[in-house]
């Protein structure tokens, strides 16, 4: 199974961040970052599997509200592709 999140960079699923904090000799906020992907520190965000090929998306992804479904790019495309072949 996938983690609850997805790193956007290298792509690999997790379920807890790693986390951090960045004093920077204050007492007070603002941190800049305090959590990041585990593996390579990466940026991330909630994991999002493809309806169409299961994998989580790390990239952009087409939501179809109407379906309730969501694809990553290379599945959408070849959605679009055989609905225009149908017409
Ligand atoms: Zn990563
Ligand atoms: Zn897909």
């Amino acid at each position: 199974m996938y983690g609850d999140y997805t790193c956007l960079d290298c792509g690999r699923t997790f379920d807890v961040p790693h986390r951090w904090t960045e004093r920077h000799g204050f007492i007070s906020p603002p941190y800049e970052r305090n959590s990041c992907c585990p593996y390579c520190g990466g940026d991330y965000a909630r994991t999002i599997l493809c309806d169409g090929c299961g994998e989580p998306i790390t990239g952009d992804y087409v939501q179809i509200e109407i379906a309730g479904k969501r694809y990553c790019d290379q599945c959408f495309l070849m959605r679009s592709l055989d609905e225009n072949e149908k017409g």
